[in-house]
């Protein structure tokens, strides 16, 4: 409901903001309720920047993570591969049934779904990954 002119002028003059600024001429425009499609236009799309940025931060924290998990995983695989070359003196290959024993939970696999089967069984190969590459010796303890 619009208000009319007088009944306006009679409510902003009352009003703190406004008392002492509207003079008899003034254009006075009142505002009815919501918001104009402008308005909504620009919080929309300030939403969606911000959701965006979120997303692509998260994803990137995501994928970073799947790698040090693969990189763990391969570390872990070495470790057991040292200790099952200790247990086994003069083995010349990896027993796959006897490996699985040296873990708990079975052979890692990678987050990601990439495969180590290449030199998984290897004596003399490190293990790598299809999708996050060879091994580093030390993986950066910083993010
Ligand atoms: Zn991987």
């Amino acid at each position: 409901m619009r208000p009319t002119a007088e009944l306006s002028r009679l409510v902003l003059l009352r009003h703190p903001d406004y008392s002492g600024q509207v003079g008899m001429n003034s254009t006075i425009r009142f505002r009815t309720a919501g918001f104009s499609l402008v308005e909504m236009l620009v919080v929309v799309t300030i939403i969606a920047a911000i959701a965006a940025l979120i997303t692509t931060a998260v994803m990137s924290a995501l994928q970073q993570q799947s790698a040090r998990v693969c990189q763990n995983n391969m570390l872990t695989i070495e470790a057991a591969k040292d200790e099952y070359i200790r247990d086994h003196p003069g083995a010349t290959s990896i027993d796959e049934s006897a490996f699985a024993q040296y873990f708990r939970f079975g052979i890692p696999k990678c987050p990601d779904g990439g495969s180590y089967q290449q030199y998984l069984y290897s004596l003399t190969n490190q293990v790598s990954c299809t999708r996050h590459g060879a091994l580093q010796a030390f993986p950066s303890a910083t993010p």
